[in-house]
């Protein structure tokens, strides 16, 4: 074994160059603090990617992020970059949910909810019980929380597409307290989930934080990578590309712990010391990172399962598509027995998606909900995809482009019993002073969670190197 670099002694090294990891890096350098990211990959960003082809620009893998937080404005202009942001066209906040082989718009006023065919005059009227429902006496699966605050239809046609759209997840077995926290918050607090809206409104302005419902959807001109690509450039050097962290392993120097990363790099073993060690790779990296120092935390992070995704992107010629693309697109409820998940309408929300002329289309298969779709072969997945849309959105022959981009471990899902996990890696954060836990596995999958809790863990590091140790 090579024991390269020693003189190299950073102050913190972090784990994983996926976005929590880098605006991690970013937000400590911009203290001063000196950084290393070791990234396994040659390129930043994890599964924020973004390929631009002849005109087409494919996600593949976040196609745009909610600006929950004002600390996402502020880092975009930290970063000089405010000029690339791009919102989301104005009718995004249309949303359509498969009902009985229709899309049908998510209500968005009184009278429309009034109106819809999504729920029946019934599934209404039980929505009108919710706020005289007592407070569940054990944790509950989302959609065990949902079927018992607003009725079994609006869990088949509200929350059961919202979860396949947000976590690729199955309702069934989704924590509510730990995937949809400030759903459940709402009935802790308050008691009730209408009673929680109003009264919530006021502590959300108080934490500067935004309502879902209400943020704005943003990407980049050149696509969501643009975000890990100027978070690299601005960090350099810091920057470690194609190096697979193996380990972690402290030394006891004084009253600090100083810790041993060794990674590989060109097929060569090297290490760096740091007192502080950012862990921003996914659960099953991580795991195998600290197995040598605490085989029982990374067997727990083992067990978080990681379902597969496909994303299908295809492109056809406007006059393909005989309907009106006005919103963010449409996702399928699990009783429609569809094969999709749903379809992001990608050049309505973002024209510069698609050629002039021509409709970008993202569509998700597998999930939880299906994990089985995605080991189909390529002309197999396109088949099931195209036979969806065709029966959904009135489209006319064979896409003009096509591009799959496939996850085989997508998304972190937060299932019952989540909370032995957490309580788990703050044990060993406890017990391994100076290593943080930064990443989607922890705090929320989307992107705003991962800004708030990337800034979380900067404060905490900063805090943590200015204590007295001695
Ligand atoms: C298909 C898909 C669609 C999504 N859509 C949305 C969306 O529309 N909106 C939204 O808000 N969120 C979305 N998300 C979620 C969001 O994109 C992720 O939660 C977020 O990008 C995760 O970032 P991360 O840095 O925590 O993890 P990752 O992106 O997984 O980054 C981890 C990094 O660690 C590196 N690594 C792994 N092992 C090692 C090792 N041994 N040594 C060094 N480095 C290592 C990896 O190469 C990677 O770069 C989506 C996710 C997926 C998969």
């Amino acid at each position: 074994m090579q024991h390269a670099n020693s003189q190299m002694n950073n102050s913190v090294i972090v784990i994983g160059g996926g976005i929590s990891g880098l605006l991690t890096a970013y937000l400590l350098s911009k203290q001063n603090i000196d950084v290393t990211v070791l990234e396994k990959d040659s390129a930043v960003g994890g599964t924020m990617k973004t390929v631009p082809d002849n005109g087409w620009l494919i996600e593949t893998g976040p196609n745009s992020a909610l600006e929950t937080t004002p600390l996402i404005g502020e880092i975009i202009s930290s970063l000089g970059i405010e000029s690339q942001r791009i919102y989301a066209n104005e009718q995004s906040s249309k949303r359509y949910i498969v009902k009985n082989g229709t899309l049908l718009p998510v209500p968005m006023d009184p009278l429309s909810f009034i109106r819809t065919k999504l729920w029946s005059a019934g599934g209404k009227l039980r929505l009108l019980k919710e706020p005289f429902i007592g407070r569940g006496n054990s944790e509950e699966t989302i959609a065990q929380f949902v079927e018992r605050r607003l009725g079994k239809e609006f869990l088949d046609y509200a929350i059961n597409p919202f979860v396949a759209g947000v976590y690729a997840g199955n309702p069934e077995t989704l924590s509510v307290k730990h995937a949809f926290p400030k759903l459940y918050a709402l009935e802790e607090k308050y008691g009730g989930l209408i009673k929680g809206m109003i009264g919530s409104r006021r502590e959300r302005k108080a934490r500067k934080e935004i309502a879902k419902d209400r943020a704005k959807l943003f990407s980049f001109h050149d696509g969501m990578q643009s975000l890990p690509v100027n978070i690299s450039r601005a960090l350099g050097t810091a920057i470690i590309n194609e190096s697979t962290v193996e380990s972690v392993i402290p030394m006891k120097v004084g009253n600090r712990p100083i810790y041993t990363v060794t990674f590989i790099q060109n097929g060569e073993r090297l290490k760096l010391e740091a007192p502080v060690v950012v862990l921003s790779s996914p659960a099953d990296a991580t795991a195998s990172i600290i197995e040598k120092i605490d085989p029982e935390t990374a067997s727990v992070l083992r067990s978080i399962y990681y379902p597969p995704v496909a994303e299908v992107f295809l492109g056809f010629a406007d006059k393909q598509i005989n309907r009106n693309l006005d919103g963010f697109g449409f996702l399928v409820p699990a009783v429609e027995h569809k094969n999709i998940l749903g379809t992001i309408w990608s050049s309505s929300l973002f024209p510069n998606r698609a050629p002039r002329d021509h409709i970008a289309l993202t569509t998700f298969v597998g999930g939880s909900r299906q994990p089985e779709l995605t080991e189909f072969d390529d002309d197999e997945i396109l088949k099931i995809v195209l036979d969806d849309l065709q029966a959904l959105m009135q489209i006319e022959g064979k896409p003009v482009y096509q591009k799959i981009a496939r996850w085989k471990r997508a998304i972190p899902q937060y299932n019952l019993g989540y909370g032995k996990i957490l309580d788990k890696i703050t044990r060993f954060e406890d017990n391994f002073q100076g290593t943080f836990v930064a990443s989607n596995y922890r705090g929320g999958i989307a992107v705003g969670d991962c800004f708030m809790n990337s800034d979380k863990t900067c404060k905490k590091i900063v805090d943590y190197l200015n204590r007295d140790h001695s």
